[in-house]
């Protein structure tokens, strides 16, 4: 099972992808989390990587594309993946379609959570405190520029999906509780 989760930056994309891998056992390809170890080892990525991400910007489609096509390689995901933050915009989804071609793979579904703006601005409020501070992009300022970058570069991916007959929607606003139901339901039809 191959599945793309989309949505804004605190939808919850990746607690809900660590449901996902619990309960079905793909492996979870985040392309944030591999960008922040780059940066975090000081690899050549991470330095090119540090400067859009501190500033909310994407970083450049053939940095993360790479990344991904070495990933996808790997042994673990002949089992399945899960895509959560990649990819963000139509060159890079049009990028992973030619990967996936010539590999003889498909993505199943893609799965957006739905959140309204409002709401995410306290949620990253939130998750900056827990941790710290962690996350150099958890801010208001950063985050209103990731949420601009949203709807102006990732958004377009939905009709982009929906053309292509893969597209699910959850209600984000819900619990999380309720969200992995709602993903439980829409993985149990694909089957
Ligand atoms: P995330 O953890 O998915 O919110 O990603 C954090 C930051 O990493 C983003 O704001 C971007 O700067 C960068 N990033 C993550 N995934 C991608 C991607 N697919 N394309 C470009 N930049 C990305």
């Amino acid at each position: 099972m191959n599945l793309i989760l989309l949505g804004p930056p605190g939808a919850g994309k990746g607690t809900q992808a660590n449901v996902i891998v619990k309960e079905f056992g793909p492996v979870q390809l985040s392309t944030g989390d591999m960008l922040r170890a780059a940066v975090s080892a000081g690899t050549d990525v991470g330095k090119q990587a540090q400067a859009f991400m501190d500033a909310g910007d994407l970083v450049p489609d053939s940095v993360v594309v790479g990344i991904i096509a070495d990933r996808i390689d790997e042994p673990d995901c002949t089992n399945g993946f899960i895509l959560d933050g990649f990819p963000r915009n139509v060159a890079q989804a049009e990028a992973l379609d030619e990967m996936l071609e010539q590999k003889d793979l498909q993505i199943d579904a893609v799965i957006e959570i739905r959140v309204d703006d409002e709401i995410l601005v306290s949620r990253i409020e939130g998750r900056a405190a827990e941790t710290g501070g962690e996350r150099a992009d958890d801010n208001a300022e950063t985050l209103k520029k990731r949420l601009k970058v949203y709807h102006e570069q990732t958004s377009p991916l939905l009709p982009y999906y929906e053309k292509k007959g893969r597209l699910k929607v959850v209600d984000g606003m819900l619990s999380i509780d309720e969200v992995s139901a709602q993903i439980r339901g829409i993985l149990a039809e694909l089957k």
